[in-house]
Parts: C-alpha cells; sequence; structure tokens
C-alpha cells in the first residue's frame, strides 16, 4: 500500500498513474499534486481478496472504485475524500454476464456499453437495451459499471429504475458471508442503500422476462445526457388482451427509484388502451412525493411523472 503521491515506477505506480489521467491530471506523472485528496490504491484480483481490503479499509474511510464515472468526478472537486480505493477491475470474475436457472446475472465488472448488444434473447435484452440509451453519453457506458449504479443509487439511475421495476436481486458480499437483498429493501434514500460499508455488491440478478412480456420505457430531460428529472418504466404480460401482472416503477422524481402500487392496481386486468393508460399516470401522479430543487418545483416534477407514466405505457404497444 502506498500513497498515490508517491507515485514510483512500477506496476502499482503505472495504476496510479492510470487513476490519475482518469481525473485529468497529467501533473501526476511529473510527481505534483492530482486534484483528488490523497488516497490508497489496492488493486485485487479475486472477489475473496477485494472483500477482504474491503472489510480492512471501509471503517478507515475506504471505497470501492468501479466504473468512476461518479466516484472520480467528486473525488476531482474533493467532494469524496476516501482515504482507500478497493479497485475492482481486476477481479475476472466480476465480469460474468449470464443466465442462470430463470435470472441474468450482471456481475460488478459488467459495464452500461454490455446492453447495447442484446445480453439475453426475448423481452429482457430488449428492454436492457432500450434502457441503457438513455444512460449519460456513450464514452462514460464504455467505464460506468450497471452495479455502481446500483450501489451509487442517485433517484435518476434508469438501471436502479429497472431494478424497482422487476424485482432484482442484489447480491452483497462481506467477510462475514454472502446475503440477497431485494431492491424493494435496498433502496433506502437519496444515493443511500441497504449495503453496509464493507459489502462488496457483486451481482445483480433479474428475471427473464416471458416471451408475452410487454414494456416501454419513457424519460425527460432537459439536454440529452443529462439525468432525468423524471422517468418511468411499464412492464407486463399480455394475457388474453389484457394486462398480467403490471409493473410501474418510476425514478428520478422521488429520492429512489421504486414501483407506484396505486397505478399498478389501475392497470390490471384492463385492457392496454389510452384509458387505462391515463388513469394508471394520473394515479401514479396522486401517489408521488415528488423532490424539488431549485430549477424543479414538486408541482412541476408531479406533472412530469403523470406525463412520463401515460408515454411510457404507450411505448408498450407503440
Ligand atoms: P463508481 O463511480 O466507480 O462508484 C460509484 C459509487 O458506488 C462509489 O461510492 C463506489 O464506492 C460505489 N460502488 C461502485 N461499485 C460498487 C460495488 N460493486 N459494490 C459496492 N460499492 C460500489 N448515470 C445514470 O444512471 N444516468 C445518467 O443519465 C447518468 N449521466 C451521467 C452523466 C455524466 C456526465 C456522468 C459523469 C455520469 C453520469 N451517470 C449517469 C453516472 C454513471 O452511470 C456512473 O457510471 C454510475 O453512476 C456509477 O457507476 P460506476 O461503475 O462508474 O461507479
Amino acid at each position: 500500500m502506498q500513497s498515490v503521491e508517491q507515485c514510483p515506477q512500477s506496476e502499482a505506480g503505472r495504476r496510479q498513474i492510470g487513476i490519475a489521467d482518469a481525473v485529468g491530471n497529467r501533473a501526476a506523472r511529473h510527481g505534483s499534486k492530482m486534484k483528488p485528496a490523497p488516497f490508497e490504491y489496492h488493486a485485487p484480483r479475486t472477489v475473496d481478496e477485494a472483500v477482504a481490503l474491503l472489510s480492512e479499509v471501509a471503517p478507515h474511510d475506504g471505497r470501492i472504485l468501479a466504473g468512476g464515472q461518479s466516484l472520480v468526478p467528486i473525488m476531482a472537486f474533493r467532494l469524496a475524500r476516501p482515504a482507500h480505493l478497493v479497485d475492482i477491475n481486476g477481479v475476472e470474475a466480476l465480469r460474468r454476464l449470464a443466465v442462470e436457472g430463470d435470472r441474468l446475472c450482471i456481475g460488478a465488472g459488467v459495464r452500461h456499453s454490455a446492453f447495447h448488444r442484446l445480453a439475453v434473447e426475448g423481452p429482457l435484452g430488449k428492454l436492457l437495451s432500450t434502457v441503457v440509451r438513455h444512460i449519460a453519453h456513450y464514452p462514460i457506458r464504455t467505464r460506468g459499471t450497471f452495479c455502481g449504479s446500483v450501489a451509487h443509487a442517485d433517484p435518476a439511475s434508469e438501471w436502479c429504475t429497472v431494478c424497482a421495476a422487476l424485482d432484482a436481486e442484489i447480491v452483497a458480499r462481506s467477510v462475514r458471508g454472502t446475503r440477497i437483498i431485494p431492491a424493494r429493501e435496498f433502496f433506502t434514500g437519496i444515493m443511500t442503500t441497504a449495503l453496509a460499508e464493507d459489502e462488496l455488491l457483486i451481482e445483480v440478478r433479474l428475471p427473464l422476462l416471458s416471451p408475452q412480456t410487454r414494456f416501454g420505457f419513457y424519460e425527460f430531460n432537459r439536454r440529452a445526457g443529462d439525468f432525468a428529472l423524471a422517468m418511468a418504466l411499464a412492464v407486463y404480460r399480455l394475457e388474453n388482451g389484457r394486462m398480467a401482472e403490471p409493473r410501474l416503477a418510476l425514478g428520478g422524481a422521488e429520492t429512489y427509484a421504486r414501483r407506484m402500487a396505486e397505478a399498478e392496481q389501475a392497470l390490471a386486468g384492463r385492457a392496454p388502451a389510452a384509458d387505462s393508460f391515463a388513469a394508471a399516470a394520473e394515479r401514479a401522479a396522486e401517489a408521488v412525493d415528488p423532490m424539488e430543487d431549485a430549477q424543479t418545483n414538486a408541482e412541476y416534477r408531479r406533472d412530469l411523472v403523470r406525463t412520463v407514466a401515460r408515454r411510457a405505457l404507450e411505448q408498450s404497444v407503440a
């Protein structure tokens, strides 16, 4: 373990320089100060090693480094000053993207861009490849990870909305063992989750969707690539011309993504048509507890919810 500021010309040093490049501070090559506060860099090769390191450094402000697309910018601004980074990019086992039983398992090393291609046949693959195009810009998608987004839990994360809609299983590993956390228990507030500080999110598991599944996704942001002010994902099975097991999840509107039971009740057993979509969107708008910020008051966001919910549902029949 060496301080980043030492930057020797060793393998560890070259890795440190890689991090320095990521924050845009090439001065580190010449031994001068970097933008982030000093930290110690760790590069485990296995999950066990990563978990052991995390348990050691988490009490001393240690953090996981995945794609770095959220963590590195806030470190560069010194809004986060982790004393240790455990970089999981060298852990081969975490790059797993595979179907196991009736689930798609997405390892912590899988980048957003992996979903531009169909990760799996059928509606789930199509859903993921539709949603991924709304996340930031392509270069960010080539580094950022699915699980990093879920661990970071930005209220406007598309993947968190997917996890909420599909009742994902989130798999956490620590030196105490492995536990599976359902999405509805995982997200607890703005960028706050049920993950303990020494737990590594190793995998997210999404249920495969039957061929009868229909989905629609819609989000609103002021500029392409920005975080959305509100988004909705609608998923249901079409059975005898009616919606079965409807799911409607909202992201970006509240402090964390969640399913809207009130709206789902308005859809269950009805035909996918304009009147049922409008009724469900109205229920979502009534039930939402919108966040407010300097540019967006609660009523504006409530109105957006009505619109994104209806348009997501309309996409399901487009
Ligand atoms: P990192 O930045 O490496 O880590 C983020 C946080 O999660 C850190 O606290 C880290 O310790 C923790 N963490 C990461 N992985 C794990 C793990 N396996 N176990 C435990 N903790 C972990 N995201 C969107 O969803 N939608 C957008 O529209 C969007 N727009 C963006 C626009 C810009 C300009 C930028 C820079 C980013 C944007 N992002 C957006 C964020 C991007 O998707 C990030 O990739 C994502 O939020 C975090 O993933 P990461 O792999 O980069 O994680």
